[in-house]
């Protein structure tokens, strides 16, 4: 396998999807330009986290030691390149909501489930005395957060001094621009619209988070009671997330501030949390798809220019970089495609062509 470089790509969004395309393009040795309209986008909201452990079902993630490798090495590079720091490695400890999950989580922690080796069980002299779990808690080390709007703004920059980033908006109908011989469509929810001539249903998941400033004290790690505080150092914390399906803009609603706050409360002996400490309340939406899958890959032969490499749902940070590598794999003909579990065919919808 192995097809001749496409020309010049363009690379349509600047948020996670764009800027790690951005970088790996770069990596490829690529000649490209990236263009973006300004809209909002999740990433300038996302919290960023990382985990390997589904907590509903204490479960891995999908391919979670996989794409947490790759995600690490990629950050890592971007690092080096940027000169700044993306990546804290920071353990969560998730407080169990009943005997019956604290008993499933021990179990699965004591060896011998997909799980395992991500899960810890922690003895209650270890636990940080601010922490409330009357059914105990356990301890996902390999955890922390990405500084996703540092990244988006510091790599914007970056091309744009190179003179490879465009303020300038694109969609579908415009076609391939002259000059370029592909289109990378990292628009997030921007791209709903065209990728339902396809028949591809990208969905719209409304998510709010907010971050505090306290002298509460509340330690080093990040504590899951489903609702996360995720400490970012000096007494800030990021706490969220909400997930709506209801509300297709990003808005933020006042009644979010009493149930976040009150949320994260729960979980603290001290309650010390006051509205009074917010500082900043945000709102975006996560490009999302019916499986919780992105969409990767070519979707019409009649534009085999147009290349889609989004959907990345609440999980970006940790999947974004493998996403990046089996879009530019597939269209480089590196692979015959990309796998069938991001590829559009999955849709019942698409409407090949
Ligand atoms: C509240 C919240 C919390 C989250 N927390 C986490 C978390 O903890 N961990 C995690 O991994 N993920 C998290 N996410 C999800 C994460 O934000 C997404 O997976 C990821 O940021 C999606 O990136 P993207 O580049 O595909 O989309 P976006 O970030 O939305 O970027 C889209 C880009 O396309 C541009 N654009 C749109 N339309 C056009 C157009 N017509 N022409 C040109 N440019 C256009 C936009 O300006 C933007 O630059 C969270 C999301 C939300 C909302």
């Amino acid at each position: 396998m192995g097809q001749a470089a496409p020309g010049k790509v363009l690379i349509i969004g600047d948020g996670l999807a764009g800027a790690l395309m951005a970088w790996e393009c770069q990596e490829r040795g690529l000649d490209f330009e990236q263009w973006s309209n300004g809209s909002p986008a999740a990433s300038d909201v996302a919290a960023g986290m990382f985990n390997p452990v589904s907590f509903r079902r204490i479960l891995p993630q999908w391919d979670a030691a996989n794409h947490s490798a790759r995600a690490r090495e990629v950050f890592g590079a971007i690092e080096s390149k940027l000169g700044i720091e993306l990546w804290h490695d920071v353990p969560i400890v998730r407080v169990f909501p009943d005997e019956q999950y604290a008993e499933l989580w021990s179990e699965r922690a004591n060896g011998g489930h997909e799980v395992s080796p991500f899960i810890e069980t922690l003895a209650s002299k270890d636990l940080h005395p601010s922490i409330k779990a009357p059914h105990g808690a356990g301890i996902v080390r390999e955890a922390g957060w990405v500084d996703v709007s540092s990244l988006t703004e510091k790599s914007r920059a970056f091309w744009q001094d190179c003179g490879q980033w465009k303020s300038q908006s694109w969609s579908m109908d415009e076609g391939c621009p002259t000059g370029f011989g592909a289109v990378i469509d990292c628009r997030g929810v921007g791209a709903a619209e065209d990728l339902a001539a396809f028949g591809l249903e990208l969905r719209r998941n409304h998510g709010e988070v907010i971050t505090v400033q306290t002298e509460a004290g509340w330690g080093d790690e990040t504590v899951n009671n489903v609702t996360w505080a995720l400490p970012l150092g000096s007494g800030a914390y990021r706490i969220g997330s909400t997930y709506r399906w209801d509300i297709d803009e990003p808005i933020v609603l006042k009644e979010t501030l009493n149930h976040l706050v009150s949320r994260v409360n729960l979980a603290r002996t001290d309650s010390a949390l006051l509205l009074s400490d917010v500082t900043s309340h945000r709102a975006g939406l996560r490009p999302s798809c019916f499986d919780r899958r992105p969409i990767l890959g070519r979707v019409t032969s009649e534009a085999s220019w147009y290349v889609v490499c989004t959907g990345w749902g609440t999980r970006g940070v940790s999947i974004g970089p493998t996403m990046v590598d089996w879009t530019i794999d597939a269209m480089l003909g590196v692979t015959s495609d990309v796998p069938d579990e991001v590829h559009p065919k999955r849709f019942r919808t698409f409407t090949k062509n």
